[in-house]
């Protein structure tokens, strides 16, 4: 069997698309624009890129961008302090802070001071708790996205048994509570988990999101299963690889994931999504106050 690939960058253009059409509406009715803003502390070179990508998506699908881009010692108080006007500033909708920051700044101190109704990125305990209740608010963006894309196959999800390798509080986690409000038998796994090998090759779904290259063999996949690969290396020629060996799983999957063109497009896509959800959401509490 060979896969059919689930190909998040086109349907990330297309969500886009339509995406763009919803904004230049919403901003006809509203008189403003959604707006994001992306707080970058320090120089690292990648942080640096996915910044530039998210706010030329945001311009892509009409969303405003107020980018502040800070040195390397900034304190975690004037980040804190700045988090701190934008949660009252009437046109933003969404605040991001780009991760990892510099050691001298708590990343949970960070995302605990987003007001939950801004947390495009999901990844407020307030969004987590809300995902795990079964009344998701705004959704973490990869799981989000993975969902997404699972929904491309047409599958139903119920009763299928998924595994999750990983279970970080921005991907592996909230990808299980997706899951499992989906109806899966959810499995998750991580760096205790012994004989990954045996919970991979029963899953109908597979997640591999513990960013480690080629964790999960081609071999163990199941003939038919969906294959959605997080993980993210940087090869020494340039080139980018997942967490999965595709050469192998792309022969028994029926649909899969490449790297790149898969997950990470969708991400950028779903915090776009969440912005003009926040957006709307803050509108309609408005005209229910009037
Ligand atoms: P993380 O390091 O925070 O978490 C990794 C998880 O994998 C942990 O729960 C750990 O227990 C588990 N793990 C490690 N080794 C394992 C093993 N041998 N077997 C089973 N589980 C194991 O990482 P993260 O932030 O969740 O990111 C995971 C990967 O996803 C990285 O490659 C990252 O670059 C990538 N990523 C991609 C996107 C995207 O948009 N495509 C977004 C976020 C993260």
């Amino acid at each position: 069997m060979t896969a059919q690939i689930l190909d998040g960058k086109a349907l990330s253009q297309r969500l886009r698309r339509e995406m763009a059409d919803t904004v230049t509406q919403l901003s006809a009715t509203y008189g403003r624009a959604p707006g994001l803003a992306v707080i970058l502390v320090g120089e690292d070179p990648a942080s640096q890129i996915y910044v530039n990508n998210k706010k030329s998506a945001c311009a892509q699908v009409g969303i405003a961008s107020f980018s502040h881009t800070l040195p390397s010692d900034t304190s975690q108080e004037h980040v804190l302090g700045l988090i701190g006007e934008m949660n009252h500033d009437p046109r933003i909708d969404g605040i991001l802070v780009q991760l990892p920051v510099p050691q001298q700044i708590n990343p949970e101190r960070i995302i605990e001071a987003i007001t939950p109704s801004k947390d495009v990125d999901g990844f407020h305990p307030y969004n987590l708790g809300c995902l795990t209740a079964r009344k998701p608010a705004l959704r973490s963006c990869t799981p989000y996205g993975c969902m997404r894309l699972l929904e491309e196959t047409g599958i139903d999800l119920h009763g299928k048994e998924a595994v999750v390798v990983g279970a970080s509080n921005i991907v592996g986690r909230p990808m299980a509570m997706e899951l499992l409000l989906a109806g899966s038998t959810v499995t998750v796994c991580h760096r205790f988990t012994e004989d990954l090998a045996a919970h991979v090759a029963r899953a109908d779904i597979v997640i591999a999101a513990a960013g480690k290259q080629d964790l999960v063999r081609g071999e163990w996949i199941k003939p038919g299963a969906i294959v959605i690969d997080v993980g993210i290396h940087r090869l020494e020629d340039g080139s980018l690889t997942g967490d999965v060996d595709f050469a192998i799983a792309s022969q028994r999957a029926a649909w899969i994931t490449p790297v790149p063109g898969g997950v990470g497009p969708m991400t950028i896509c779903m915090l776009l999504a969440n912005t003009v959800q926040s957006y709307q959401t803050a509108h309609l509490a408005h005209n229910t106050e009037l």
